[in-house]
C-alpha cells in the first residue's frame, strides 16, 4: 500500500508544506520542498519556500569552502548534503490534482501531475483570442462566448459586428433598440426613432387645445375638448346665431335665442304660452286684456291669502297667559281726542286666560264714563266670545285686577289697584253670544285725572295697564 496522497495546493500567498507522513525515513520533518523545488513554475506557481532550504543551501555553501579549504578531493554526495528520502520516491507519492477543491477528481503519482495540468480542465490557459485572461478551461467556451473582450459579436438589435468591448460600448445606445418611451407613455420605441415619436406620436406629447389655446397631453386633449368652454357649438334650439362658444351657450339660450320657446310674462297669472321669443311681443300685443283679467284674478286670491296670514298670525301672537299688559301710546293725543268726542272708547288687544281659557278684552275711557265723566280715566274688563266657550264654566268667576303702573325708578312698587271677583248673577260674566256691543264691566272712577298727573303714570307720552285674571276668586291688589 503506498502513502496516503499529500495534496498540493496552489500557491495562494503562503506556503505550503507537503509532508509524507508514513515516510520510511526517520526523520519525519523532512520535507518534500527540498526535493522538488523544480516543480514550482509560473503557470502553477506552486513556489516552495521554507527556511529549511535556505538553511541547507548554506550548510551545502559552508561545507564545500571547509572541504577546498581542507585540501579534500572528494566531492559532497546528494545525500551527504540532503539526507533525506529520496526525490525519486517523492516523485512517486500519490497527490490528488491542485485543483481538487473545484471538483477535479484526479489522483495520481506527483510526477504525473504537470502531464495532468496540461489537460485538466479546471487549469487556467491563455485565452485563445489572445484577450489576456487566463481562464479555466472548463469556462473557456462560456468566456470565448461571452465575456471574451476580443471575441467577435454581433448586437442583437442592429445585427453589426462588434469585439465584445465594442459591443459593451455599444450597449445603451443602439438604434435599433426598443426601449420605453421618456416620456411614460407606456410604449416601447426604437431607440432611434425615440425623437421622432415624442414629437408625433407619443400619448403624452403635449397638444394645444385650438379653441382656449391651453396645453394638454395628447391623451387628455379629446376629453378637455368635450369640455372646452371656448369650443364653439351650434345652438341646439337652431336659431340663427352661428356657432356659440360652450361656455356662453346658457346665457344665450336664457336671454338671447330667438328660437327658443320661452313662455309669456304672465305665465304665473295664468297665462299658457309658450312659443319662440320671436312671438312673445306679438302675443303680449294682442293678449293684453286676457292678461288684465289674469292679473286681477291673481290679486284677489292673493287677497285673501293675505287674510289668511294675518289671522293665522294673530292666533300666533295672542295672548294666553292670563294677564295683559297693555301699552298705550300717544297718551295725550288719545285723551285730547276723548275730550272731543263723548263715549270714545279705547279697547285692548284680547287675550285668553289661558290657552284654551275665557277670551277678554279690556277696554278705557280716557276722559272717563258714567260717574267719572271728565274727571277721571274709567276701566272695564268684557268677556269676548272665545274658542272654547263651549266646553268651559258659566259664568265666568275669575277675579280681575287693574294695575296702573308708576313709571321710573320706583317702577313697579307704586301705582294705581283695583279688583274685583264677578258676581253669579252679573249678566256681563254669562256666556257670550256674538254680539259686538255687549257692555264691560270695570271701574268708571279709577283713577283720577288729577292724581295721572301728579305722580309718574304719564312717561313718554305713554301709560301702562295691568289686566290680571286670577282663577282663585282671591283678590289681590
Ligand atoms: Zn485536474
Ligand atoms: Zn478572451
Ligand atoms: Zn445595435
Ligand atoms: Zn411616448
Ligand atoms: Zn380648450
Ligand atoms: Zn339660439
Ligand atoms: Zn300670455
Amino acid at each position: 500500500m503506498p502513502a496516503p496522497p499529500a495534496t498540493v495546493k496552489p500557491a495562494t500567498g503562503h506556503t505550503t508544506k507537503l509532508n509524507n507522513g508514513k515516510s520510511s525515513n526517520s526523520n519525519s520533518n523532512h520535507t518534500l520542498s527540498n526535493s522538488i523545488a523544480h516543480l514550482s513554475d509560473s503557470r502553477t506557481n506552486l513556489t516552495v519556500n521554507t527556511p529549511t532550504t535556505c538553511q541547507r543551501l548554506s550548510e551545502m555553501f559552508r561545507r564545500s569552502i571547509a572541504s577546498s579549504t581542507q585540501s579534500s578531493s572528494r566531492e559532497n554526495t546528494y545525500e551527504e548534503i540532503y539526507p533525506g528520502p529520496d526525490p525519486k520516491h517523492i516523485m512517486g507519492s500519490l497527490v490528488f490534482c491542485i485543483h481538487h477543491k473545484q471538483g477535479c477528481k484526479w489522483s495520481d503519482e506527483l510526477r504525473k501531475l504537470k502531464g495532468h495540468l496540461n489537460a485538466c480542465k479546471h487549469d487556467a490557459t491563455q485565452c485563445p483570442n489572445k484577450c489576456g485572461a487566463q481562464i479555466p478551461r472548463i469556462m473557456m467556451t462560456d468566456h470565448l462566448q461571452y465575456t471574451c473582450t476580443m471575441r467577435r459579436t454581433r448586437c442583437e438589435f442592429c445585427q453589426s459586428e462588434f469585439s465584445g468591448a465594442g459591443l459593451e460600448e455599444h450597449n445603451g445606445s443602439c438604434g435599433q433598440e426598443p426601449v420605453y418611451c421618456e416620456a411614460k407613455c407606456g410604449q416601447r420605441i426604437l431607440r432611434g426613432r425615440m425623437t421622432l415619436h415624442k414629437s408625433k406620436d407619443c400619448a403624452k406629447r403635449l397638444r394645444r387645445c385650438a379653441h382656449c389655446q391651453r396645453e394638454f397631453s395628447a391623451d387628455t386633449l379629446p376629453l378637455h375638448a368635450a369640455q372646452c368652454p371656448r369650443a364653439p357649438l351650434a345652438c341646439p334650439q337652431r336659431c340663427d346665431a352661428g356657432p356659440i362658444p360652450r361656455g356662453e351657450l346658457e346665457a344665450h339660450l336664457r336671454d338671447e335665442c330667438q328660437s327658443l320657446a320661452v313662455s309669456c310674462s304672465f305665465k304665473e297669472a295664468g297665462c299658457r304660452f309658450k312659443g319662440p321669443r320671436q312671438m312673445l311681443e306679438a302675443h303680449l300685443e294682442s293678449n293684453a286684456a286676457a292678461h288684465l283679467s289674469l292679473m286681477v284674478a291673481l290679486s284677489s286670491r292673493q287677497g285673501q291669502q293675505i287674510q289668511m296670514l294675518k289671522s293665522a298670525v294673530s292666533k300666533l301672537s295672542i295672548n294666553y297667559t292670563g294677564t295683559l299688559l297693555w301699552k298705550i301710546t300717544d297718551w295725550s293725543a288719545k285723551m285730547a281726542e276723548a275730550r272731543g268726542k263723548d263715549g270714545l272708547e279705547l279697547v285692548s288687544p284680547p287675550f285668553y286666560t289661558s290657552q284654551y281659557g275665557y277670551k277678554l278684552q279690556a277696554s278705557m275711557f280716557l276722559n272717563g264714563n258714567g260717574p267719572g265723566e271728565n274727571t277721571h280715566v274709567s276701566v272695564y274688563i268684557k268677556v269676548l266670545p272665545g274658542e272654547y266657550d263651549a266646553l268651559l264654566k258659566w259664568p265666568f268667576s275669575h277675579s280681575i285686577t287693574f294695575t296702573l303702573f308708576e313709571q321710573g325708578a320706583q317702577s313697579g312698587q307704586g301705582g294705581v289697584a283695583e279688583s274685583f271677583v264677578p258676581d253669579p248673577t252679573w249678566e256681563n260674566f254669562q256666556r257670550p253670544s256674538n254680539e259686538p256691543d255687549q257692555l264691560g264691566f270695570g271701574f268708571p272712577r279709577f283713577i283720577s285725572h288729577e292724581l295721572l298727573h301728579s305722580r309718574p303714570f304719564i312717561k313718554g307720552d305713554t301709560v301702562f295697564l295691568r289686566v290680571k285674571v286670577d282663577p282663585s276668586k282671591i283678590v289681590a291688589v
